[in-house]
């Protein structure tokens, strides 16, 4: 074995991790010295946010409910209002990336504190990446003080998680964990923790659908999540999140269904570029091949497989090739309009390119 140079820069970061940890809230709002915590949520995951808001007691100013997905700039501005009406000085963001996405936006505009309760698979807790939506266009960036101060994964909080959005978020996290073993800035550190990922998901994901209060399979996928989301927050993505953050950004389409449709496509385009990291996402799946493989658990958790399945046009094809190409990125494999063009074409038919 030859170890090849690299450089590792870890985040810095606290995460709380287990069934029941949810109760760990209060001391890790005291610990960051919190004494008026807005706790965020999206509307249907009030109850869980009043919960938490409770558990807070006197430290909890408020609940504010209004996280949609892609961080609308006005939903930002007017949680923006709420915090300064109530003179928060934190949030607790209980949710999924939506709900953590929001949480950053606040954390970006006012330098607060995050406490991030996690309940996908979305990995948003783990990175100082941010993301915000406007006339059509996502612009995401990275900056330190967006990064959660604490992490709270309690598997409890994952078992109502509907079966259908469980296996795509799922895969959401595995796609961090793929792109992370070809990324140009992996080390092997990143490599360990993306492999481990990909074989923690891969292996809880279809009993979670099948019977999604498993505790035990919640916790080895909500593990997953953990590590791909670190690996997202540590290593440069390539062509498969450019893609997605695109579909998502442009043509609203949902993050995780779209994240399982793409990611075959992105993992066979990049197949002979990356042998190795291919080799490495086959074995933790248990497979021969990487892409086969990752199509097939889209299949074994019941997920969609094609964009026109979820609200894509054919006709949207060209226009989000052309966004993809108008920055340069790291790919393993170099990109041309034309194999964004095709690539796209593969995935909005579901046909993958064995
Ligand atoms: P989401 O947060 O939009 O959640 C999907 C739906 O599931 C919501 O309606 C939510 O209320 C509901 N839900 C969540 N957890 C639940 C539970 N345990 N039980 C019942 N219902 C539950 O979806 P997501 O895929 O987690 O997040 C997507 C967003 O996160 C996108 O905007 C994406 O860009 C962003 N994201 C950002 C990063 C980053 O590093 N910045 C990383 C990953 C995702």
């Amino acid at each position: 074995m030859t170890t090849a140079p690299f450089i590792h820069q870890s985040l810095p970061g606290r995460v709380v991790f287990g069934p029941g940890s949810l109760a760990h809230l209060p001391a890790e709002a005291e610990r960051l010295g919190l004494r008026r915590v807005l706790v965020l949520s999206t509307p249907g995951q009030r109850g869980l946010a009043e919960e938490a808001a409770r558990l807070l007691g006197d430290a909890a100013a408020g609940v504010h409910d209004r996280a949609v997905m892609h961080v609308p700039a006005e939903t930002a501005r007017a949680a923006f209002a709420r915090v300064a009406d109530l003179r928060a000085d934190g949030c607790v963001a209980i949710g999924g990336g939506s709900t953590v996405g929001l949480g950053k936006a606040i954390a970006l505009e006012t330098g607060l504190p995050v406490i991030a309760v996690p309940t996908t698979y979305a990995g948003s807790e783990m990175t100082p990446i941010w993301g915000m939506t406007e006339g059509g266009l996502k612009t995401t960036g990275r900056d330190p003080r967006v990064l959660p101060r604490a992490v709270i994964y309690d598997p409890l909080l994952t078992l109502r998680l509907p079966a259908d959005i469980s296996g795509t978020s799922g895969i959401n996290a595995i796609a961090h964990c793929v792109e992370a073993l070809y990324s140009d800035t992996a080390n092997p550190m990143t490599s360990l923790m993306a492999e481990e990922g990909v074989r923690a998901l891969a292996s809880s994901l279809p009993q979670v659908v099948r019977v999604p209060d498993d505790i035990a399979a919640r916790s080895d996928a909500l593990y997953g999540a953990w590590l791909g989301g670190s690996v997202l927050g540590t290593v440069g993505m390539a062509i498969h999140h450019k893609l997605c953050h695109t579909l998502g950004g442009t043509l609203n389409l949902p993050h995780a269904e779209t994240h399982t449709i793409v990611l075959p496509h992105a993992a066979s385009f990049n197949r002979d570029a990356a042998p190795e990291a291919m080799a490495r996402v086959a074995r933790a799946l248990g497979v021969s091949d990487a892409p086969t493989g990752l199509f097939d658990l889209a299949v074994a958790v019941g997920a969609k497989t094609a964009l026109k399945d979820i609200g894509m046009r054919e006709d949207d094809i060209g226009r989000v090739a052309n966004l993809v190409m108008r920055n340069r990125y790291h790919n393993p494999r170099p990109v041309t309009l034309e194999d964004v063009r095709a690539l796209l074409t593969d995935a909005y038919h579901g046909v993958l390119n064995r």
